[in-house]
């Protein structure tokens, strides 16, 4: 494991001038198991902390500061997006995936998460999997996106694609007064487990697809596919999806595609798909607006998942799981309309929406009611 090097180590003034407006930021050392990580809690107001916990071979404490900060964030406005009664935070595991695993190390980590008494609820993300939750399980209740064996809701990247498809819904109903999927063309970028489920639900409303992969595979999937629905795929290069004569472009493959060389490719009219922190810099959402194509944030039309891990502590259920995905198509419309009215990009629109929910929760009258614990709530 990368030691930090001392240069790298920040004063403890600049400590509380990075965490800004979080919480609380936990350092977790236990050099018996080689455990270093990082947990961030950026905001409680709605409820516990949530967010995955990444695993990474960061090269300085900074960088794996900054990284859990942004993402526990990101977290606060992505749940109050989703109306998921959770706050945000994030874990980060200072370590490389590959070489540094050992069920102590995530034993520990899980020790960790439970001093915290419930302020915190984690799971996998990138450099963490199933396998490795299964031992930070036995030290702790608080996580989430467990397998169906242990009483979690299977596979998030279903109703993430449910979720991606009422967000398309949304943008063509703003564009062209219906809300229906086919009719229309699109260039699906990435057909891993989110974006080849959204392409199939593209074309089974006849819709055509321009689509791209760098797996071969997915490809050819996807074009057995093509053969039993009404709509037709075309497969382009890599750097082709970005300049394609389509209606919609649906990012479905990795993050910052939204910048300044694709912005000046898209002939789109709008951006609706999965994949995480779409726009380079936040300027990106201005300049999309410029060019009067209209962005679907990320964050809320990719939370079909982060519903679904949240449904697990009610004891999961599918049908309110989609209940609540097709919940996405009203908040992007909403989101779309407050942009209007107020002149401002969607990104913004949906930023200062989350905003003003964390602000109105806050804000409430906490008076006394008898101890029973609500249903429908996991606030104490
Ligand atoms: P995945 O790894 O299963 O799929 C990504 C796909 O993109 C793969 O098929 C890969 O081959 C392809 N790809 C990689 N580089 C490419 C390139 N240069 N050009 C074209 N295709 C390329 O991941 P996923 O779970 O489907 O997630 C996709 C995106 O959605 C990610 O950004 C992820 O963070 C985000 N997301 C996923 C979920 C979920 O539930 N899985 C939830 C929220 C957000």
């Amino acid at each position: 494991m990368k030691l930090v090097e001392e240069s790298s180590m920040i004063g403890s003034s600049d400590l509380f001038d990075m965490m800004a407006d979080h919480e609380q930021v936990i350092f977790c050392n236990d050099p018996a198991t080689g455990l270093r990580a990082i947990i961030a809690i950026h905001n409680t107001t709605l409820g516990p902390a949530l967010g995955g916990c990444r695993m990474q071979p960061y090269e300085t404490m900074d960088d794996a500061l900054e990284d859990v900060l942004r993402l526990s964030k990101g977290m606060s406005y992505k749940c109050a997006a989703s109306d998921v009664d959770f706050g945000g935070g994030k874990a980060v595991i200072i370590g490389d995936p590959n070489t540094d695993k050992t069920p102590e190390l995530f034993r520990s980590f899980g020790q960790f998460v439970n001093s915290l008494g419930g302020r915190f609820y984690t799971g996998t993300d990138m450099g963490t999997t199933m396998e490795d939750f299964i031992h930070v399980m036995k030290e702790t209740n608080c996580v989430v996106g467990v397998p169906e064996v242990y009483g979690g809701g299977g596979d998030s990247s279903i109703p993430t694609a449910k979720g991606v498809l009422y967000g398309i819904k949304a943008a063509n109903q703003t564009l062209f007064g219906k809300s229906e999927l086919g009719g229309i063309t699109y260039a699906v970028q990435g057909l891993g487990k989110v974006g080849f489920k959204v392409a199939c639900g593209l074309l089974e409303a006849g819709a055509d697809l321009y689509v791209t992969d760098i797996n071969g595979e997915s490809l050819k999937a996807i074009k057995e596919k093509a053969k039993t629905t009404k709509g037709k795929v075309k497969v382009v290069d890599r750097e082709e999806i970005y300049s394609q004569e389509a209606d919609v472009f649906v990012p479905c493959a990795f993050g910052g595609i939204i910048n300044d060389n694709t912005i000046n490719q898209f002939k789109v009219k709008a951006i609706a798909g999965s994949a995480n922190n779409q726009l380079l810099h936040e300027s990106h959402g201005k300049k999309l607006q410029e060019k009067g194509i209209l962005y679907a944030p990320d964050y809320i039309i990719n939370s079909g998942g982060l519903i679904q891990v949240a449904d697990e502590l009610y004891g999961i259920n599918h049908d309110r799981v989609l209940a609540k995905t097709k919940h996405i198509y009203d908040a992007i419309l909403e989101v779309f309309k407050q942009a209007e009215i107020s002149g401002t990009c969607t990104m913004e629109s949906a930023n200062k929406m989350c905003e003003k929910r964390m602000e109105m929760s806050g804000r409430r009258n906490d008076f006394y009611t008898p101890s029973v614990k609500p249903k429908w709530s996991i606030r104490k």
